[in-house]
């Protein structure tokens, strides 16, 4: 989206927002638009595959990961579960827990998940978690706790954080919620545009393609409005709401 203009988009049948992103920005590659020098999406895109994908392509990415806000609160730094909360000895490369044990490296270990992608996990083990007073709050498994720690992932994490934290770049963050969040407003909330009439993917992608063509004409035609001086900003809600749903209408 760009000023609140629908581009481009794609439809997927993926349940999470993670496995769409790479698919979604290939698409845009096989378009006549110019890719994207920087990227701005929301916490659920941020993964380890999405951050090494604006890595290879070359693109700024401006993503935040599912616990950045919930990282920056007290109760999460002090919360004991956390291993990113304790000692870390780098020479070493071990930890010490909240009840002053070892939890010593043991094994690397591979993960795929669905989408194919294969990260690098470091496993983690306390020597002895036996009698401990605080094993309630630090897990909820049985034995001695093993910690799991993806230092690619880590590393990605961090760069995204000293990234967003900028100045400048929160700024460019701050607009997402204008730019995106405004137009699914529009669609879903002043326009009751809230479900598909019709079934199968190819279909939908159609039947949303008029959709937001129609987002776009009706933001053109409020723009000429607006430019023409017939209409304040200040009429436009109520005015719009009704404008629109008959302009809908008529698709
Ligand atoms: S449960 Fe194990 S790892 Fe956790 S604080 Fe106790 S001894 Fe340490």
């Amino acid at each position: 989206m760009e000023n609140q203009f629908v581009l481009f988009y794609t439809i997927h049948q993926r349940p999470t927002d993670t496995r769409c992103f790479k698919p979604h920005l290939e698409a845009w590659r096989n378009t006549s638009l110019p890719f994207p020098k920087k990227v701005i999406a929301h916490a659920g895109y941020g993964s380890e595959e999405n951050y090494l994908y604006s890595l290879e392509e070359e693109f700024e990415a401006f993503i935040p990961y599912t616990t950045f806000l919930k990282e920056q609160k007290r109760t999460y730094k002090k919360d004991i579960r956390h291993a990113s909360n304790w000692a870390y000895a780098e020479q070493k490369d071990e930890y010490t827990c909240p009840n002053n044990r070892k939890v010593l490296f043991k094994c690397y270990s591979k993960r795929t998940d669905k989408s194919g992608f294969t990260r690098d996990i470091k496993i983690y083990k306390c020597e002895d978690c036996f009698e401990c007073p605080l094993k309630i709050q630090c897990t909820k498994g049985t034995g001695n706790r093993q910690v799991h720690y993806n230092p690619v992932y880590e590393e990605l994490k961090e760069k995204a954080k000293r990234s967003l934290w900028s100045e400048s770049n929160a700024q460019i963050y701050a607009h997402r919620k204008i730019e995106v969040e405004s137009v699914f407003g529009h669609i879903k909330g002043n326009r009751l545009f809230r479900g598909f009439s019709l079934r199968g993917l190819a279909k939908i992608q159609t039947e949303f393609g008029i959709v937001a063509m129609a987002h776009n004409f009706l933001k053109v035609a409020g723009l000429r409005q607006l430019l023409s001086g017939k209409r304040t900003r200040n009429q436009k809600s109520g005015d719009e709401k009704q404008f629109v749903f008959r302009r809908l209408i008529l698709f």
